[in-house]
């Protein structure tokens, strides 16, 4: 039986990532989770094995020298940064602060699933909007909201679709919806995106006390297992996060990796230019199999899939697998028919395409 948890607690599905083994394959391809197929820049490695000596220290709580680092590159105030242990931990720190039961949170309709989490946490409700084309609808947004949402998050651009909306879009989002309603930009996967009318949303966050933006160190720096992750926004929303983070939520080798990181943007280009070749590889190619892919600006592909027995999502994932090809049912996010595919190195990405061409052919 054991001692009750509040009320809602044990309806919260425990999140599930993306799998890492194919059952009696040795070496699978890992197209399952969004990191970064060229891995992480050296420089951070070296960085992050240089801690060792400091292990038995603890961390500066703040992080400072990362949120300067951070600042520097990125053109803003270090007083205006948190650093969480990845973004994950930035968004559940949103909640903690801002969401009383029975609070309304609002999503896009295939939002990222830790939305959903969060919400669930502060025994919140979450409300989902509808989309069009996979994409972020800001009408329906706006009309999920109305005048009483606490949270609106928005994925831009969004896991697992891999499309965005325009800065203009987010603008017009924020100035729909009440100041009593805080707008959570988690722009995890900034830095892939090259659209001209796309913003992270920093601008919009330094102009406004009612938006915060999130942002990780997982995607193009390849930190994924680092776990870190940075908020930037008005100093009331940062100082509110500092207050419920915990003591030391980011360890001490995650704050020299990421130092590193964000200071090595040859390795950033490399990661983006890499990603803005392959994506463009992998859409073309599935497209040609006959399969319909969601134009993607992130580092994954969504992969629909018809309901013709022995086609489905259901049954190409089983194939791929047993291929010890590793990618992502989206059943979890509403998405049954589609399977979510990371870019990987050049040769990871042709076995892909060579095992949905068997599995299409067979
Ligand atoms: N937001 C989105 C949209 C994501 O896809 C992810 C990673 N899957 C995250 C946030 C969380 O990333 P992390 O906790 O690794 O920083």
């Amino acid at each position: 039986m054991g001692i009750e948890p509040r009320a809602g607690i044990l309806d919260i599905r425990p999140y599930k990532p993306g799998a890492a083994e194919a059952p009696g394959i040795a070496d699978p391809v890992k197209l399952s989770s969004n990191e970064n197929a060229l891995g992480c820049s050296p420089k951070a490695a070296a960085a992050f094995e240089a801690s060792a000596k400091r292990l038995h220290l603890y961390p500066d709580g703040g992080a400072t020298k990362l949120r300067e680092a951070i600042a520097r590159e990125e053109g803003l105030e270090a007083e205006n940064i948190v650093c969480g242990c990845g973004s994950d931990e930035l968004l559940q720190l949103l909640g903690r602060a801002y969401l009383d039961p029975g609070d309304k949170v609002v999503q896009s309709q295939y939002g990222f699933l830790v939305y959903r989490l969060v919400a669930m946490q502060s025994g919140a409700e979450l409300v989902s909007a509808p989309e069009r084309n996979y994409t972020t609808d800001v009408d329906a947004l706006i009309e999920a909201a109305g005048d009483d949402a606490k949270i609106v998050f928005l994925a831009n651009p969004n896991n697992p679709t891999g499309t965005y909306i325009s800065d203009a879009e987010v603008r017009r989002l924020r100035d729909a919806l009440p100041s009593s309603t805080l707008l959570v930009v988690d722009a995890a996967y900034a830095e892939f995106v090259r659209n001209a009318d796309y913003s992270a949303g920093l601008e919009l966050a330094r102009e406004r006390d009612d938006v915060v933006v999130t942002r990780t160190f997982s995607k193009i720096h390849g930190l994924a297992g680092a776990r870190l992750g940075w908020a930037y926004g008005n100093k009331s929303i940062i100082d509110v996060l500092h207050r419920v983070r915990g003591p030391f939520n980011v360890n001490l080798p995650a704050i020299e990796a990421g130092t590193a990181a964000i200071a090595d943007r040859d390795f950033m280009k490399r990661s983006a230019d890499h990603n803005e070749e392959w994506v463009a590889w992998l859409r073309q190619q599935i497209g040609g199999l006959g399969l319909e892919v969601t134009p993607s600006v992130c580092n994954f592909v969504l992969i629909h899939f018809p309901e013709t027995p022995g086609r489905t999502a259901r049954d190409a994932d089983a194939f791929l697998t047993s291929k010890g090809l590793i990618i992502r049912p989206v059943e979890p996010y509403g998405l049954p028919n589609a399977l979510r595919a990371t870019v990987g190195k050049a040769a990871e990405n042709r076995r892909l395409v060579d095992g949905l061409a068997e599995f299409m052919g067979g």
